[in-house]
């Protein structure tokens, strides 16, 4: 009987997720892709009259009609896929996870169809630095700053066997003293600010703060509550962003490394 199980254990393909695979896989995230070679000024009008959240938004000007997606505002609603005749469509990999709040925004020059500017890094790139220092531990204190609790989910799921956070050296521990990160998630409501802040002071330098899903990013669907303190960025300093409503645990992760790749840097 044991030695059944062992040989079955040795025998069996591994379900862990690959650093390849998991590097800005967004799938089931529901955040939107501009293929831009279908993109019209029409469809550009269409989808930003259909978004809640103002992530989409035109500018019209005659020699350059432009289309804005910020992910950082993005629920990832899917209201705006079907008016857009196919041009925008389920994203399955992004590269802005972990990034600057301005590398969270994209924009297209809807009559040329083309991308005006974009701070996306390339995953190549960032997968051959993030091999370089996996192996570094990492403590990450998690702080609710007033979150619905589906961004804690996707978090606790970073933690089980197919994503096995540990396996990076990255770990989560009970005391902000002991942590080398915050991970900060919410749109920080009025009762949780000063918290924030007695966290943010309790963790020793040098720190790095990550606000994580788009209540943390921008107020997600609580912006604007009374109830509601503000950004996690106008509470404390925040180094990376990692947009998604909630982001998946795919997403987090790559986020994640990629601040340990522009530490590095
Ligand atoms: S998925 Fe929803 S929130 Fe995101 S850009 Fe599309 S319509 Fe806006
Ligand atoms: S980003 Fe979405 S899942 Fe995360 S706390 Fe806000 S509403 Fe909840």
């Amino acid at each position: 009987m044991i030695f059944d199980l062992v040989h079955r254990s040795l025998t069996s393909r591994s379900v862990l997720v690959s650093v390849d695979e998991l590097l800005g896989n967004a799938a089931g995230s529901r955040m939107p892709e501009v293929e831009s070679a279908k993109l019209t000024p029409a469809i550009a009008r269409r989808i930003a009259i259909a978004c809640p959240t103002s992530a989409l938004t035109t500018t019209e000007s005659v020699d350059r009609p432009v289309l804005t997606l910020d992910y950082g505002e993005c629920t990832g609603c899917g209201r705006c896929f079907e008016p857009s005749d196919g041009a925008v469509t389920p994203a399955t990999r992004l590269a802005c996870l972990g990034v600057s709040r301005q590398a969270l925004v994209r924009q297209w020059d809807t009559s040329s169809g083309e991308e005006i500017r974009s701070e996306m890094p390339s995953l190549p790139e960032t997968a051959r630095e993030i091999r370089r220092v996996l192996g570094r531990a990492l403590n990450i204190r998690q702080v609710d700053a007033g979150s619905c609790n589906g961004c804690e989910a996707e978090i606790a799921s970073m933690q089980n066997p197919y994503y096995d956070l540990e396996r990076f050296g990255i770990h989560f521990v009970a005391s902000p003293k002991h942590a080398d990160m915050l991970l900060v998630t919410g749109p920080v409501t009025r009762n949780m600010a000063e918290a924030l802040k007695h966290t943010y002071a309790a963790t020793p330098s040098p720190k790095l703060v990550v606000a994580a899903g788009a209540c943390g990013v921008s107020g997600g669907i609580f912006a604007g509550s009374p109830e509601v303190a503000g950004r996690i960025d106008s509470v404390v300093p925040v180094d990376a962003y990692i947009p998604g409503c909630p982001p998946t645990p795919a997403m987090l992760l790559s986020g994640i490394l990629t601040v340990l790749r522009s530490v590095r840097r």
